[in-house]
Formats: structure tokens, C-alpha cells, sequence
């Protein structure tokens, strides 16, 4: 058993031989020096395959394994990488990938529970056709609308566009989603109302311009651990930083102003300042004539927040709220960077609207080190995004309902398409429970452990008459499916993919995929030609020219220039463009070429605390895992690193629970209940409790509510009404 320090974590490892630095520092003579790893036999460069930073990486291989990684001069790391990046590569080789086709033994009932024994091996033809006639049965006898498709954010832009590609044209219908609409949907809607487009304005690195650099909801030290590099550094240089957390994150020992506010009054604070900025006449009134419209309706809405009114929301006492806006904006250059503690709410897209009307009013936005940052989560879901990979848009964002829009595509792909938008992630397993949606095919992504409220989504899952999964491994999703689909992981595909920044790198193959497990693209191919689609794609560059034809935004950049130059920035209209790291100097992308404000009134979380569940329940991630951890879990030092399942909370909860760090505790919602190690986090407010999404054992989405944002249709992950109590030690 491994030992615990007070507060519940795992102990560090404490022999000089198990911290791995000190025989090569020469304490080595008490100790057997470290074993050289074994030399390579080649290198290879290409990236990290975690989160949105997007850090270039060379991968050292011998044997068909990588055997270390090492960061490159990329423009989003340079050389830097975090413990993800550095050691989380092994899960390519974990002894229960996935190496044959599987298919469902006849007899044998859906449960999450299920494991390979319930599951028998077939050839490739088999259980493509099988794949592919379950899929055509159902759209011949209940039409197109009952068959719906989730990609994945992890793939390549042109594993995406092919699968978005084989749902409108295969199947028929827009019913297409993956995980965005789980993390910035919110964000994009706002976005795309409030200045035209759903991509960052300014990349990362332009902290670097900044001098007030604001972080609200976001955890970037765990979640994009390179870019929170770049913040201290800027801290370093002078910059002031302030973050807004209803958790007093790590970064916030590097600000100047830590804002630890009540969770879900987001929209009180932010309204609160803007109020602040109007009053004191901090707002650049030549930018907001000259760029923008609505202001007039968003003034009289801010002017009802006073900050005293909003400290009693918010928490946060009405000086500091003063201090704050004046900070931001007085600045010379101020950025704004936000997480899924902003988006993950049903009023996620009010909170980004707020966001985006305080850069609008001050005119911080369209100058290097100014702008409006959603750290975006999964290391393609800027790309998977911008290649139509969402229910509504085409690729580059063209809406499925504007009749030119859609003939272009359909000029393009040879087919007739479908005009009504598709049903997103939750409205699809819900439509899946009333038996509208008989079919899916799930690429890359495991919603029995991403979504909200489980034990529906399971159920869902459960239900359908023919699930196709295609993965790595037999993951809680593929282990619901009629026939699981055996695929390649990052480090054996080529191709290309797309960073927070809206930098596009290319990702190559290192190793080659163990037993029979392919390529996502050949999978993908065989797929459509049995749906009866002529497609004949010779690789990636293939796919990515057609790309470049239907997307202006990647226009200029060809496969060559990917090769040559590592890293191309969109919107890069054509070969002589270098590509825009900084947009919206002159003009926003929207019909008048105007930024729109837009008002929002704070209205509360869908679920509040009551007497029987009087926690507040925040989920998110830990810096070792990424995502629902089918890969992190699987990767021996991450997860030696964070191995059990916990729940955090402050200090005197744990004490007045009776429970000391390290006990089990039990935490319950309206939808279910879960077991876990109690940790205790001075960091969170007294009456809140966080809990990670990675741990299959204790499934913190068993425990969230499936709550819409109206706009974005995101989930709200980032609040519900829980309870808590102890169990045994
Ligand atoms: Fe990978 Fe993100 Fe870590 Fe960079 S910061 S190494 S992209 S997980």
C-alpha cells in the first residue's frame, strides 16, 4: 500500500535512487546507479498528444516503442513540456490494447461491466461489414435521422473532417458531435454572436505583450501546464496577473489579485466590473464607436450591477471588484484567458458574453498581448471544430441551414445534404433513450465516462440497437458496442493537427500499430465505401488538400509548408500569408464587421445546495490524467503518480464530517453516489467539494448534472447540489 502524506496524496518517492536525479548528481556510491535508457535506434518529430498548448515533441524509438520524449523549439513550448508530455507516451504499448476486432458474443447483455470475455474476435471483413450493415439497416427501415456519429478531439483534422464528411454524406444527417460541446461550446456561441469567430484572438505566447493578464475558471498549472509557464514568466517580467477562481489554484500564489468567488456568480462579478469601468469612465469610447454596436443595451444592463450588489452574489467586497476593473482597464495591454470553470455552466454563454464585453468596451482586443483566450482542452478540438466536426456547422463554420453555404459543400462532395442542423452530444443519447437514435458510431471518444448523469448516458448507450466503436482500448463505451473496431494511437498516425493558438503542426508516426489494430483513416475509408460512399483517400496529405479547398482559413497552408515550417497559424489565406497569430486589428469576422455586445443578468446554477444535498460539487481534471484517463490510466508513471480516485475539500468540512484525509467518503447526488479518498484543499471554499473525471472506479459524471446551456448545449459540470459523508478508514 502505498504511503499517504497528511492530506490524503500519495507520498513522493524518497530514496535518492527513486527521485532519478540524484545518481546522475553523484550520490550515486550509497546506490545502484540508474540503468541508461536504452539507445535509440531513430527519432521522430511530433507533438504531445494531452491538451490545447499543443507542444511540439521529439520522440526517441527503439523496438517499436518509444523510450523517452524530449520537448522541441516549438512556438508553443519551446523545449518545454510537462509530465504528461514527458512520460505519458507508454499507454501505446499497454497490454490490454486493443489488437483484433471484437464482436459481441450472441446472448450476451449491454453493461458497462462488460470485458472482452463477452466479446469474440472476428477478421477485418467481418466485422466491417457487420459494422457497416448494422448501420445501413437502420437507415433504410427509420431513416437518417436515427443514426448519429461522435468523433473524437484527439484525432487529426482529417480523421475529423472524414468522419463530419461520412455522417452528412454516409448517414445523411448533421447528427455529428464530439467532445467540444462538453468543454467551450458555450464559449463558441458567444463567440461566434459576439465577434465572429469561435477561435482564440491572440496565441498563448502573448502573455509575453501583456502587463494585466487575466485567468477566470480556468487551472491552467494543471491543465495546460506549458502555457502556465508562460504566465509566471510574465508575473516575472512584471505583468500583473489576476485570476478569479471559485478555487485558489496554484497560479493564484503568482497574482496580484486572487479572486476566489462564489461558484456559478460569474456573470454578477464580470457584470460588477463592467458597471465599474462605465462609471469611472475607463471605457475607450473611440474603439467602441468605431468597432462595435449594442453598447447602448449593455451599459443599461451593467449600470443596474452595482459592486456593492454584486458583492453579495459574488463574495468579493465591492473595492476589490473597483480595483480589479480598473486594473484591467487602465492596462496598456491586458489579455483575458478562461477554462471550463467559465463555459461548463448553463450560463456558460453568458459568462463568455461578459468576457467579451469587458475586452470590447476597454478595446483590449486586436493589439499583440491584448484579446480574449478560451484555453481550449483536448490537443485537436480547435481542429476537429474548425473541420465540421459540431451539429450545425460545415467545415470552417459555414452553418448547415445557409442555403449557399451548403451548396458549396454540396458542389464539393457530390451529394444532396441535409439543411436541418444535428442533434448535439446530450440531445443524442437522449433521443437515443426515447428510441429516435437506433444507431452510432464512436470514434476516439467514451462518453460513458465524459458525460453527464452516467447512469443515463450508459443507458443510452445500452439501448441502442447498434453501437460501432472504434478505440484502443475496450473503454467503459466500447465495452456497450455491438463490434469495437481496433485503431491507431497518436504516435502511430500521421497527420495534422490544431493547438489553442490556431497553430497547425504536424503530428507523425513513431511507431506502428501492435497486432491488427489501423489506421483511423483506412477504418474510416472501409467504413464509407460499405455505406456507399466512393472514397479513396491515399493518406493525409490527400485529405488535408481537399481540406485546404473547402476551408479559406487553412487556404495558404499547404502539406509542403506544414513540413517545411513546423507550425503555420490560421486564418492564412494563401502561400505569400505567414499566417495570423494576432486577429480582429481592423475588423471582426461578423456581418457588420462589428464586435456585438451582448447583456447577460445573473440567474443561478440549475441545481442549488438545499438541506439534503447542501454541497456544491465542482469536477474537473488533475494534472497527471487527461480526461476520462484511457490513456493516462494507463501509462505507468502518471499513473503511479495519481493512482486512487479523491474527493477535495476544505479542511474544517473534512473535520466536521469527522473524517480525517485518506478516509473513504461517500458523495451522492440526485443521480448517484460514489466512493472516494477524502483529500483536504484549503484552496476550496468552505461548502464546495472537487472531484476528477478520469477514475473509472469512482466516476465523478455519475454524479453531474445533465443541465443545458441553452446557447452552447454544454452540460453543467462545473455545479451541482451534492452530500458528503464519511465511510470507513
Ligand atoms: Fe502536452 Fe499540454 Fe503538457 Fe504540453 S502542456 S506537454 S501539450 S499536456
Amino acid at each position: 500500500m502505498r504511503r499517504r502524506l497528511p492530506d490524503g496524496r500519495a507520498a513522493p518517492c524518497t530514496t535518492p535512487f527513486e527521485k532519478g536525479g540524484d545518481a546522475a548528481r553523484g550520490l550515486g556510491a550509497r546506490f545502484p546507479p540508474r540503468p541508461p535508457f536504452p539507445k535509440e535506434e531513430r527519432q521522430v518529430d511530433s507533438l504531445c498528444p494531452y491538451c490545447g498548448v499543443g507542444c511540439q515533441i521529439t520522440y526517441r524509438v527503439r523496438d517499436n516503442a518509444i523510450v523517452t520524449a524530449e520537448g522541441r523549439d516549438g512556438p508553443a513550448n519551446h523545449g518545454r513540456l510537462c509530465v504528461k508530455g514527458r512520460y505519458g507516451y507508454d499507454y501505446a504499448r499497454h497490454p490490454q490494447r486493443l489488437q483484433k476486432p471484437l464482436m459481441r458474443k450472441p446472448g450476451v447483455a449491454k453493461s458497462v461491466d462488460n470485458t472482452l470475455a463477452d466479446f469474440r474476435e472476428a477478421s477485418w471483413m467481418e466485422a466491417l461489414d457487420f459494422a457497416a450493415d448494422g448501420l445501413k439497416r437502420i437507415l433504410q427501415r427509420d431513416g437518417k435521422q436515427a443514426l448519429a456519429g461522435f468523433g473524437s478531439a484527439k484525432g487529426s483534422n482529417e480523421e475529423a473532417y472524414l468522419f463530419q464528411k461520412l455522417v452528412r454524406t454516409g448517414f445523411g444527417s448533421n447528427n455529428v458531435d464530439h467532445c467540444t460541446r462538453l468543454c467551450h461550446a458555450s464559449s463558441v456561441a458567444a463567440l461566434l454572436e459576439g465577434i465572429g469567430s469561435g477561435a482564440v484572438s491572440n496565441p498563448v505566447a502573448d502573455v509575453e505583450h501583456a502587463d494585466v493578464i487575466v485567468v477566470i475558471g480556468a487551472n491552467p498549472t494543471v491543465n495546460h501546464p506549458v502555457a502556465a509557464t508562460w504566465m509566471k514568466n510574465a508575473v516575472k517580467r512584471g505583468a500583473t496577473l489576476i485570476v478569479m477562481d471559485p478555487r485558489r489554484t496554484e497560479l493564484a500564489r503568482h497574482a496580484r489579485y486572487a479572486l476566489q468567488f462564489k461558484p456559478d456568480s460569474d456573470v454578477a462579478l464580470l457584470n460588477a466590473m463592467a458597471h465599474v469601468i462605465i462609471t469611472e469612465g475607463l471605457t475607450n469610447d473611440a474603439f467602441i464607436d468605431e468597432r462595435t454596436e449594442g453598447f447602448a443595451d449593455f451599459r443599461e444592463n451593467a449600470l443596474r450591477v452595482t459592486p456593492e450588489a454584486a458583492a453579495a452574489v459574488c463574495g468579493i467586497d465591492a473595492e476589490t471588484i473597483r480595483a480589479v476593473a480598473r486594473t484591467y482597464a487602465q492596462a496598456r495591454a491586458a489579455m483575458i484567458f478562461w477554462g471550463m470553470g467559465v463555459s461548463q455552466h448553463t450560463h456558460g454563454t453568458d459568462n463568455a458574453r461578459c468576457l467579451i464585453a469587458l475586452a470590447l468596451m476597454t478595446g483590449q482586443i486586436g493589439r499583440p498581448g491584448t484579446g480574449l483566450h478560451p484555453l481550449r482542452g483536448q490537443n485537436n478540438v480547435q481542429g476537429a471544430s474548425d473541420a465540421g466536426l459540431i451539429p450545425m456547422m460545415l467545415p470552417d463554420y459555414g452553418r448547415v441551414a445557409d442555403d449557399a453555404v451548403r451548396s458549396r459543400f454540396e458542389k464539393l462532395w457530390g451529394v444532396q445534404l441535409d439543411p436541418k442542423p444535428g442533434l448535439t452530444v446530450v440531445e443524442i443519447l437522449d433521443a437515443a433513450h426515447r428510441g429516435e437514435i437506433r444507431g452510432m458510431y464512436v470514434m476516439g471518444e467514451n462518453p460513458a465516462m465524459s458525460d453527464p448523469d452516467l447512469a443515463h448516458t450508459r443507458a443510452g448507450l445500452a439501448s441502442l440497437e447498434h453501437l460501432v466503436v472504434q478505440d484502443l482500448f475496450l473503454t467503459e463505451t466500447a465495452a456497450l458496442a455491438d463490434v469495437v473496431l481496433p485503431a491507431s494511437s497518436f504516435a502511430e498516425k500521421t497527420g495534422s493537427f490544431t493547438n489553442t493558438d490556431r497553430t497547425v503542426q504536424i503530428g507523425r508516426a513513431a511507431i506502428a500499430p501492435p497486432g491488427e489494430a489501423r489506421q483511423d483513416l483506412w477504418i474510416l475509408q472501409e467504413l464509407a465505401r460499405r455505406l456507399g460512399l466512393d472514397w479513396n483517400y491515399a493518406g493525409s496529405q490527400e485529405v488535408f488538400e481537399e481540406m485546404r479547398g473547402a476551408m479559406p482559413s487553412i487556404a495558404g497552408i499547404s502539406w509542403a509548408r506544414l513540413e517545411k515550417e513546423g507550425a503555420v497559424t490560421y486564418p492564412c489565406v494563401d502561400a505569400a500569408d505567414a499566417g495570423q497569430p494576432v486577429i480582429f486589428t481592423e475588423r471582426f469576422p461578423t456581418a457588420s464587421g462589428r464586435g456585438r455586445f451582448v447583456p447577460a443578468q445573473f440567474r443561478p446554477a440549475a441545481e442549488v445546495p438545499d438541506a439534503d444535498f447542501p454541497f456544491v460539487l465542482i469536477t474537473g481534471r488533475v494534472l497527471e490524467h487527461w480526461h476520462t484517463g484511457a490513456m493516462t490510466r494507463r501509462s505507468a508513471v502518471l499513473d503511479a503518480l495519481e493512482p486512487e480516485a479523491h474527493v477535495d475539500m476544505h479542511p474544517a468540512d473534512l473535520a466536521e464530517l469527522n473524517c480525517v484525509a485518506g478516509d473513504f467518503v461517500v458523495l451522492e447526488t440526485r443521480r448517484g453516489k460514489v466512493s472516494a479518498r477524502a483529500r483536504a484543499d484549503a484552496g476550496l471554499a468552505r461548502g464546495t467539494l472537487f472531484m476528477p473525471f478520469c477514475y473509472v472506479e469512482a466516476a465523478a459524471n455519475l454524479l453531474t448534472n445533465p443541465a443545458l446551456d441553452p446557447f452552447g448545449k454544454i452540460p453543467e459540470f462545473k455545479y451541482c447540489a451534492a452530500r458528503i459523508t464519511c465511510s470507513v478508514r
